[in-house]
């Protein structure tokens, strides 16, 4: 077998496996929302997230918002610089990837349907949940 004919042959089994593996209907929960694992690097007294436009990107969110929430949470200062997120001190890995799960659970996901198809409003330092999917408008921590 030629090298290419294997590389197609792994290529379409590749194919396969991905047509398998999803679901069958689009299911309205979490599930949908496929965010990756928080990519963080410390630097002396400072933590990089490498990865960190991709959250908001993916959530739709304002990127100064999710990022103050992350301030907020681990009462630390931090900015945005080329796309990376700057740390102000040196949070150990898991705190934030439970943060962005966190995040999602509170700030993402309507509590009425589960769907993350949602927008969120600030009114008055109120937050608000708007669902995109039931019209449902929640509280949001
Ligand atoms: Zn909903």
């Amino acid at each position: 077998m030629s090298k290419q004919k294997q590389s197609e042959e792994a290529y379409n089994t590749l194919l396969a496996r991905i047509r398998q593996a999803r679901p069958e209907s689009s299911g309205q929960s979490e599930d949908r929302l496929k965010l990756p694992a928080p990519q963080t690097m410390v630097s002396g007294k400072k933590t990089f997230w490498l990865n960190f436009m991709e959250f908001p990107n993916l959530l739709r969110r304002d990127p100064i918002d999710y990022l103050n929430y992350f301030r907020s949470q681990l009462a630390i200062n931090a900015s945005i610089e080329n796309g990376r997120a700057i740390f102000m001190g040196r949070p150990d890995k898991q705190s934030f990837a439970a943060l962005v799960q966190r995040y999602v659970k509170e700030r993402v996901i309507c509590p009425v349907c589960g769907s993350p198809d949602t927008r969120l409003e600030k009114n008055k330092q109120v937050l608000t949940l708007l669902c995109e999917a039931c019209g449902a408008r929640s509280a949001a921590k």
